[in-house]
């Protein structure tokens, strides 16, 4: 068991998001989020080998982050066609792929993967609504057997919509990854409300912080340094405690092209985060 609230930072090996591990070290941090790798690089990559470098550098990975060849999130109606198991011309495939990632993350000794599953139909009576629960329940029924919990990542529905959702797949190993600059970004609603609307499903964060949109929903808001966007940390920390939230609390800073000012601005956010942490459990 490790310490409630354990900083970590978002890593890949090749998929372009988040920092190398490398850059993890010289932060400083105890855990991480990592992207799995592409599936070649997967193929060829020795989970145990992986998961030893991880080890050295003092470094847990805590949730192993699926993604697929052909997604795009260049803007929200290019995210709608293109993420995770929505899209049915790829569903079968994404399926197939997620459960060999979902193997790879058990071989990695790490109990959790997650997703963006894509943009849920709003409306139960939507036509794909099902389809997609019958898709989901199949996914976590896989995990299962594998002792795989499923963390979905929010934004891309308010939080109605995913709590309904949650309920209609109702499988004990599916929960949400809570990222609350994905609210703002995707014009999903309030992030605070949203937490305490989800909380007993949360068991993975990401520190994350965005400006909304003037045109929430429609187009993308903005993605800054922790600190510096709408969310309001200080509320987000009290209400992490509230709900007893003890796992790590993940940093992502998605400026992979300009990786100096990515590592400077995380280095800011871990700093933040400390005082955050000591502020709110004293
Ligand atoms: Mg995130």
């Amino acid at each position: 068991m490790t310490s409630p609230w354990e900083p970590g930072v978002f890593t890949s090996v090749d998929a372009g998001f988040g920092v190398k591990l490398e850059v993890a070290q010289d932060l400083g941090v105890t855990t991480a989020h990592l992207h799995a790798p592409h599936g070649s690089t997967r193929s060829s990559t020795d989970p145990a080998a992986l998961a030893r470098r991880f080890a050295e550098a003092g470094i847990r990975i805590t949730v192993v982050f699926a993604g697929f060849d052909g997604e795009s999130y260049a803007d929200i109606p290019t995210v709608v066609e293109t993420i995770g198991l929505v899209p049915k011309a790829t569903r079968n495939e994404r399926i197939v792929e997620l459960k060999s990632i979902i193997d790879f993350t058990n071989a990695l000794g790490c109990d959790a993967t997650g997703l963006h599953i894509g943009f849920v139909p709003h409306d139960e009576n939507h036509g794909d609504f099902q389809d997609l629960v019958t898709a989901t329940q199949d996914v976590c029924d896989f995990a299962k057997q594998r002792g795989i919990h499923i963390h979905l990542e929010t934004g891309q529905e308010p939080a109605d919509v995913l709590l309904r959702f949650l309920d209609a797949v109702d499988r004990e190993n599916l929960w949400v990854n809570f990222d609350p600059a994905n609210m703002i970004l995707y014009g999903c609603g309030e992030p605070i409300e949203a937490l305490q609307a989800i909380r007993a499903r949360v068991r993975s964060v990401h520190c994350k912080d965005a400006k909304w949109s003037d045109q929430p929903g429609k187009t993308w808001g903005e993605e800054t340094p922790l600190g510096q966007g709408d969310v309001d940390f200080e509320a987000f920390f009290r209400t992490l405690k509230n709900i007893h939230y003890s796992g790590p609390l993940t940093i992502e800073r998605e400026l992979s092209e300009e990786p100096e000012r990515q590592k400077e601005e995380i280095a800011g956010a871990l700093h933040l985060i400390r005082e955050w942490t000591a502020k709110t459990l004293g």
